[in-house]
């Protein structure tokens, strides 16, 4: 992160899995994949794979936590010890403390928990193949989950990430890109309605390089969103 890469990652335009700098990997969901939770979705990009479960509303223990005027939304973000080639030791860390807090964050302008006071909506994202961009799959994955759920939304939320590598403008980093880049930026916004609710970066960018790989991360948004609409649609056609 934020530094030049030792190894060329773009050659005669081509990135080092055979993409186009502004091209995504392939985006893979699926809506209800665990039986025993409230919502449920799976959400690969590319070999980068993140698996979102939601359990509530229901009441919020010990009482002290509890909201008189609204629920609220808690959020677990882990990387599986499996998930990367070098074992990662299991449990919490800095790094899973700070993505649980912003991807609960990323969430919060979309939530409409006013109708369940004192109570809690738990939400887990287990990343068990890690290739890059977990966060902004798991966000991709936590708002299908929370959509299938039932829970209130006033949109949607996509999410991808965008970066610089070899002076180049890329979207959708993957890990060898992420680990080599000059610059990375994740972003979730609510599509509808044009809000960022993430906005995370690493590394050094020129004002012009930031408007840029911003426009380029909405239009990526866009496209997920369309997806993610498509995936809920197709689950749940005939169901009214
Ligand atoms: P994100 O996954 O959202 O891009 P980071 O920038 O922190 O978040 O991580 C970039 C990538 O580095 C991850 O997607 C993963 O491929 C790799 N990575 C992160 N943590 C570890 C770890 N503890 N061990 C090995 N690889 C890791």
């Amino acid at each position: 992160m934020g530094k030049k890469a030792d190894k060329e990652l773009i050659i005669g335009g081509i990135r080092t899995d055979q993409r186009l700098p502004d091209q995504m990997r392939d985006v893979e969901m699926e809506v209800g994949v665990i039986t025993s939770s409230n919502g449920s979705a799976k959400v690969s990009f590319g070999k980068t794979t993140a698996i979102a479960s939601v359990h509530g509303p229901r009441s919020l223990f010990p009482k002290f936590l509890q909201e008189s005027t609204t629920g609220i939304m808690r959020c677990r973000y882990n990387m599986a010890p499996f998930s990367v080639d070098d074992r990662k030791s299991p449990g919490p860390d800095r790094r899973s403390t700070e993505l649980s807090k912003v991807i609960r964050q990323s969430f919060q302008p979309t939530l409409m928990l006013e109708d369940y006071p004192k109570a809690t909506v738990d939400t887990f994202i287990e990343v068990i193949e890690a290739d890059g961009s977990t966060r902004v799959t798991g966000i991709n994955a936590l708002s299908l989950a929370l959509a299938s759920a039932g829970i209130p939304m006033k949109d949607l939320v996509a999410a991808c990430s965008v970066g610089k590598i070899d002076d180049t403008l890329i979207v959708d980093l993957n890990g060898l890109e992420d680990n080599n880049s000059e610059s990375d930026v994740a972003v979730a916004m609510m599509p509808r309605k044009n809000i960022v609710t993430l906005l995370q970066m690493d590394g050094v960018l020129t004002k012009e390089e930031f408007m840029t790989l911003l426009n380029t991360a909405k239009k990526s948004c866009n496209k997920i969103f369309e997806q993610q609409q498509a995936t809920l649609m197709e689950k749940y056609k005939g169901d009214e």
